[in-house]
């Protein structure tokens, strides 16, 4: 069957749907489709600073593809500028470093490196020698949030654009389900954020509504990634539990990703109200915005000191 909208041959069969696109058809609807979602939910604005939270992999260099061209097609009213965490995870991190140098330099956007090291003083792997027993997912996310968080507003970002996709918001939601933490789940949404706080850089989600498969698509047929490279300390993590627990489900009854996430939109702002008067401190060991007394990245820091 050929495209849906031309003759051409399909690239792609969308998600829930019959419809097959050619690759020109899928890019036009796919960067429709995420500009959209910039539009409705104001994600970016004119003279708003961006800063790409860029890993290297295929959601967020298409991240940063798009966002370029979305600039020039702006005048470039809007700033860009990338922002790299260095975990310390050697031949993988170092191998998406320097993808991320060569797409900087050819897109003429400013790299940011924040490390591990440097703020910890050791490399995810070194702690992760340490502490065996420790799931590193649950120390590296807390200590990319925080440094995510802390360099962007140093860089005096207004914004903090991430990669996320459909299938990372659905199992964030699960997983803030299956652990009843639902104040964390007031934070989510293609825009983030309960209040505004100028300690905290709203992050904002263009590809909230586009699928993982789709954008794994956008960033094949524009030759973003030469070749797949995954963490080695990813299967240790809850979230690739449930990641592959909700393609299971999705396999056998599509648009259950879709289903959670528009559920859960719906939801939403009942959740930010509920959770809008909660009081944010200054972190007693960093300054940091916390809701508690000594922010998360410092517990983990002193962790692993000890
Ligand atoms: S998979 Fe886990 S350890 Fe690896 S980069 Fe992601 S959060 Fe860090
Ligand atoms: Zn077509
Ligand atoms: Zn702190």
């Amino acid at each position: 069957m050929p495209c849906k909208f031309c003759s051409e041959k399909p690239v792609i069969q969308l998600p829930n749907s019959e419809r097959k696109l050619c690759k020109s058809c899928f890019i036009k609807y796919f960067e429709r489709k995420a500009i959209r979602t910039i539009n409705k939910y104001k994600l970016i604005e004119e003279n708003d600073h961006v800063v790409i939270a860029v890993s290297g992999g295929k959601d967020s260099l298409s991240l940063l593809h798009l966002l370029k061209k979305y600039c020039q097609k702006r005048n470039n009213k809007i700033k860009l500028s990338v922002l790299q965490i260095d975990e310390g995870i050697k031949d993988y991190r170092d191998i998406s470093i320097e993808d991320t140098k060569k797409f900087c330099k050819s897109f003429g956007i400013k790299l940011h490196i924040a490390s591990y090291e440097k703020e910890t003083g050791k490399t995810l792997d070194k702690i992760k020698k340490q502490h065996k027993k420790t799931i590193a997912c649950s120390m590296c996310g807390v200590l990319r949030r925080y440094l995510l968080n802390k360099y962007s507003r140093k860089l005096k970002a207004t914004k903090l654009a991430t990669g996320h996709n459909l299938d990372d918001e659905a199992q964030s939601i699960i997983m803030n389900q299956f652990r009843h933490n639902i104040a964390l789940s007031a934070r989510l949404g293609p825009i983030t954020g309960v209040k505004k706080d100028p300690r905290f850089i709203p992050r904002i989600k263009p590809f909230y509504f586009l699928t993982e498969k789709e954008v794994a698509t956008y960033a094949y047929l524009h030759n973003l990634i030469s070749k797949f490279n995954e963490c080695p300390y990813c299967e240790e993590s809850n979230r690739f539990f449930i990641r592959d627990m909700l393609n299971d489900v999705e396999a056998k009854y599509p648009g259950t990703k879709h289903s959670i996430v528009a559920s859960f939109i719906e939801v939403l702002p009942l959740l930010k109200k509920k959770y809008k008067n909660q009081e944010i401190n200054s972190c007693r060991l960093c300054k940091e915005p916390t809701s508690s007394e000594i922010c998360s990245a410092c517990k983990v820091k002193e962790k692993i000191k000890s």
